[in-house]
């Protein structure tokens, strides 16, 4: 299923490609490591090795430039914290192999390049363009619109270009960009102050324009909902991730040099590149007893054992929920899965999925001990910030956001 048909209900547009060789970039689920419930039952350690292999297949990288000339590569942040700048980096020497392969003709953290040069290239004339980063304001949006217009592919890199990430949990503020501003700009204790002894009584917030004696100067506007990549511009390939793995960034780059190099088909449109077909839980090593949860806890409040999975240990985990790909990195190091990978590929609304695999989890079956509904209540009112757990990747694909949106008539 590619990753427009999974929000197709919402988004409402796309259509499946003709090329078809999808499957070269999904991981593969390991024969070996059935589960019907999508939570990992039937897997062994080795499995899980085996499968996660596969993935670290970084493919060959040819140096020189291509047959017909080096290729043209941008890379560009929205609303991005770096990170995923970074993780392109995680390439290491291989950068200089791109090198060689690619005009780099933007990286603003990187290289230089600048909006104007953009503007002057031809029309599809940069063959990729990578964007991390959700789209929160103008500017965000015109570059992402002109690398699209400029660009033969684009990629949607990381889980803040996929999903919104974190930037789209300020899509729970009621008040949008006015209340948020408002709020850093005169209610936080230290903006408070500064603005009582500096700006009595007329506090200044940043403006998208204001005139100095050199001229006027602009800033962009900050939009009231922030989006994702895909629903500002087309895109062809989505990798998720925050960040994502070195190893995802390494198949498209296989793809892209395929491509460049060879005449090869480039995969589906919608691709979900470095992504499982099933669950985290199945590259999760840890063992699961589907044991009941009375009690939620914080992994600092109880001793981890190292080999149990940790919802049965009665920690929160979004695993069952969370597509797989990064080869469980938190839970092998004792941490539950936050979901920043975004959903399982079946799944539309991530956090309602997770919530609904922690709800089965209760002893509320015949054969069990019985808990009423105020236990499951007290139970559940002891996660703090429950949408800021359940949404922390996706609130960007989450149907929430429509919901307010129509009652508020925004
Ligand atoms: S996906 Fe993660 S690493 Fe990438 S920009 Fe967003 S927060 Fe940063
Ligand atoms: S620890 Fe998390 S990812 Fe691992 S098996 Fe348990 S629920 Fe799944
Ligand atoms: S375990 Fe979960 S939160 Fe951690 S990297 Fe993997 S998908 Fe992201």
């Amino acid at each position: 299923m590619s990753f427009f048909d999974r929000f197709k209900k919402k988004d409402n547009k796309k259509e499946e490609p003709k090329v078809d060789n999808k499957e070269k970039f999904a991981v593969k689920k390991d024969a070996t490591a059935p589960s019907l419930c999508g939570c990992g039952a039937g897997k062994t350690a080795e499995s899980v090795e085996a499968n996660y292999s596969k993935m670290a297949d970084l493919g060959e990288l040819l140096p020189g430039a291509p047959p017909g000339g080096k290729i043209n590569l941008a890379i560009y942040w929205a609303a991005a914290c770096g990170g995923c700048d970074v993780s392109i980096l995680d390439t290491n020497e291989k950068i200089l192999t791109i090198g060689d392969m690619a005009n780099i003709v933007m990286w603003p953290i990187a290289a230089d390049g600048k909006e104007k040069d953009i503007e002057a290239m031809e029309d599809k004339s940069i063959t990729v363009s990578i964007i991390s980063g959700a789209i929160r304001n103008s500017e965000n949006e015109h570059m992402a619109k002109l690398l699209r217009k400029k660009s033969l592919i684009v990629v949607s890199y990381g889980t803040c270009a996929c999903f919104g990430g974190s930037p789209a949990l300020a899509n729970l503020v009621a008040g949008g960009s006015k209340e948020i501003l408002n709020y850093v700009y005169e209610k936080t204790p230290s903006t408070a102050n500064f603005q009582k002894d500096y700006h009595p009584g007329k506090p200044i917030v940043p403006q998208t324009k204001c005139t100095v004696p050199e001229g006027d100067l602009t800033l962009p506007t900050l939009f009231d909902t922030v989006k994702t990549l895909d629903q500002v511009i087309d895109v062809d390939y989505f990798i998720p991730g925050c960040p994502p793995l070195q190893e995802s960034i390494s198949q498209l780059l296989k793809a892209v040099v395929d491509f460049a190099y060879h005449g090869v088909a480039l995969p589906p449109k919608g691709t979900e590149i470095g992504v499982t077909q099933t669950s985290l839980c199945d590259q999760c090593p840890r063992h699961k007893e589907f044991r009941r949860i009375t009690k939620i806890y914080e992994p600092f409040q109880v001793n981890i054992d190292p080999d149990l999975c940790l919802m049965d240990q009665g920690i929160l985990c979004l695993g069952p929920a969370t597509v797989g790909g990064c080869n469980a990195r938190c839970t092998r190091a004792g941490q539950p899965c936050r979901g920043c990978y975004g959903p399982t590929l079946e799944v539309q609304e991530h956090g309602a999925s997770a919530m609904t695999a922690i709800a089965s989890l209760f002893p509320v079956l015949d054969d069990d001990g019985t808990i009423g509904e105020d236990q499951i209540i007290d139970i559940m009112s002891t996660i703090k910030d429950p949408l800021g757990y359940f949404y922390a990747f996706t609130m960007g694909k989450s149907l929430i956001k429509m919901a307010v949106k129509e009652k508020g008539g925004q």
